[in-house]
Parts: C-alpha cells; structure tokens; sequence
C-alpha cells in the first residue's frame, strides 16, 4: 500500500456556540481535514480543528500551511513503514502538533481501512465497545447550566463538567445551581460533577476555591493555573483536596513526564492534536500507565471525523475518562457513521475510523501527487 496522493482540504462547521475561560466565544468550527489516497484506491482521512490558538497555537491557516509542507513527505511512502514515515514527518519540523496530528491520523485511517480493520484494533485492540463521555457545561447564567446539567443526566452521562473562570461568585452560582439541579434528578447521586477553569486562576486563588467547593466533592479540578505553570499546579495540589487535572499543560510526551516526575498532578488529560496524532499519544498513555497517574482522553469540539479518532484512542486504552463527544454541537457536517447511545460513544466497527466522508463538502487548499 503506498501514498500516491494527499489532498489538504478546508471546512467550517456551523454548531451551537460555546465559550470558556480561555476560547473566548466560538461560534464555528473552522476544521482542516486531509485525504491520504493509497495505489489500491484506498482513502485514509484526518481532521483537526483549526481555531485551536489557545491549545495548540493553531489558525486554519497555519495548519494548511504546515500539512501542506509535510505532505510532499508522504507521496511514495509505504503504508507498511507507518512508524518510519511518522517518525519523519515529527522530524521534519519542530512542533506543530495539530497538522502532525492530521497526517497521522489519515495515514492509520488509511492503513487500517487497507488491512480491513478498525483503528482500534490498529492501536493494538479495543478494549471496551462503548466509551462514556463527559457532559461539558460551558459559559451560561446559573439557570441555564443547571438545565443543561440535567438534559445531561437524562441523556445518560454521569460525568458533568463546568467550565469556571467567571469569577469566584459567579463559578460559585453555577456550581451550585448544578449540584442542587442534579440533587433533584433521579439518580443524581452517582453523577461526577468536575470544573475546568481554563488557567483562568493563580494558584492561590485556585487554592482558596476549591477549599470553599470542597462540599460539591468535584471528581476533579482541571488546569486551574496557566499551562506554563507546572509549579502552580502542584502547588494546588499539595494544599486543596480536589483531584487536580492537567490539560494545556499536558501537551506532548516531554511535559507529561516533567508533570509526572514533578508529582505536579493527580490525573492527566490527553488530546490527539496536542500530542501530534496517535503515534505520540501512546507514549504519553505508556509514561502516565507507568507512573500511575490515570488519564482522560479526550478532544477538541470538532467534527465526527476528530471526534471518531479520539473514540478509537479511547477504546485501545486504559484511560478512566473520556471526553469524546465533541462533534456533539455541529449541526451540520461531511462525516457520517458515528453513534452516541445515552451519553456514551459507539466505538465504530468498520474498517479504519468508521467513517463515511463527503468529499464534495470540503474545500481543497493543496493536492500533492494523484486526485
Ligand atoms: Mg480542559
């Protein structure tokens, strides 16, 4: 199986907006997908979101741009040297993780659709068949997130995540308002409610919080402090009860293992674009296993396509959580092929992610090799 050509395509997905402490208000998806097109007729595909500028640093344009430089890599490469090929596309620039991330994603879809199997089992096999996703409960007034917490409970998810940053009275309001909704529902006492500021406190000030939050038992208080800050997130650790979480810190499998050997952090939350695809993020899943510090993984909010990788990691892992329902607020996309059955993700059976792609609804920014 080998590479004749790739195509580097754009697509903006409408969706119901969102906004946190560090997005600001997002009100599309602007997405980069790629097309790995093998000499038995076979298509691999990639997507990564391109507005992802407060994770990865990415624009649409930068990552079209840096896909499009490591593409010309790929025309001619043999599917069967997967590990070698990715291996020189990590080295042929520094960073980037979104477009390395988008490359190999296609280049697995490819490889696994090739030998007729799916990703997960590419990954080294599933390990459950269906993965339960976290609700997230983005900005909204304390009325509207305690609805949107119990719509979550209803559809099945036991996990609800608040996003805070607002400040300590409104975080406050929220987190009340959703624990008090959730006493009410049936069943609301096996729902896991967890924040995620977004770096958005000091350590002091994240401290000072989760001591006054301590009666809500949140399952876990997620990046509280800025990315760079690994001393902060220890420094919440070693004085507030609450599990703490890294994110934006744990970008790739350098800063995993600096969190891990600093003690910075009680769990780990893994991405595909900040670890540059699934080559990397089993490294980062194997440095976590070994230390022992249990791990999410998760997403972007992105299409079904983003959305299928993370539930193909997820399932061929030991993580305790995932967040993998990103593509839950697009209302309308290329991709089709992805369940959801009460507030958990269907792990796709067929060959490689699973997913149908709708070529006439993208955009083509570069082609490199055959159409
Ligand atoms: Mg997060």
């Amino acid at each position: 199986m080998r590479v004749v050509g790739v195509t580097i395509y754009r697509v903006d997905l409408p969706l119901v907006p969102f906004e946190h402490a560090s997005s600001g208000p997002v009100t599309a998806l602007q997405e980069v997908v790629a097309a790995v097109r093998t000499d038995g007729g076979i298509v691999g595909y990639g997507e990564v979101r391109g507005n992802c500028h407060y994770v990865t640093g990415d624009t649409p344009e930068r990552l079209a741009a840096v896909a499009s430089t490591l593409a010309p890599l790929l025309v001619g490469e043999s599917l069967e040297d997967l590990a070698l090929v990715l291996e020189r596309l990590d080295r042929a620039v520094v960073g980037n993780s979104g477009a390395k991330a988008l490359l190999d994603i296609a280049l697995h879809d490819a490889l696994a659709r090739g030998l007729g199997v799916s990703v997960a089992t590419l990954l080294g096999g599933r390990r459950r068949a269906r993965l339960p996703a976290n609700a997230n409960l983005y900005f909204a007034s304390p009325e509207d997130t305690a609805r949107q917490a119990q719509q979550a409970v209803r559809e099945g998810y036991r996990v609800v995540k608040v996003r805070v940053g607002l400040g300590l009275e409104r975080d406050e309001a929220r987190l009340e308002a959703v624990r008090e909704a959730l006493g009410r529902e049936a069943g609301g006492g096996e729902v896991t409610i967890a924040a995620d500021a977004n770096g958005a406190f000091q350590p002091k000030e994240a401290v000072r919080c989760l001591r006054r939050w301590e009666g809500y038992g949140l399952g876990w208080i997620e990046q509280p402090v800025p990315a760079k800050d690994f001393d902060g997130l220890r420094f919440v650790r070693e004085h507030a009860t609450t599990p703490v979480m890294a994110d934006e810190s744990a970008q790739g499998p350098r800063e995993v293992l600096e969190l891990v050997e600093r003690r910075a952090v009680d769990l780990l939350h893994f991405k595909l674009c900040k670890a540059g695809g699934f080559a990397p993020l089993r490294t980062m899943m194997a440095i976590a296993e070994a230390a022992g510090v249990p791990y999410m993984v998760g997403q972007m909010d992105e299409g079904m396509l983003a959305t299928a990788a993370a539930v193909h990691a997820g399932a061929a892992s030991r993580a305790r959580h995932f967040e993998v329902d990103g593509n839950k607020r697009v209302t309308a996309q290329p991709f089709a092929g992805l369940e959801m059955d009460g507030g958990a993700l269907v792990v796709p059976d067929g060959p490689g992610l699973g997913i149908a792609v709708d070529e006439t609804g993208l955009t083509p920014v570069a082609v490199f090799g055959d159409r």
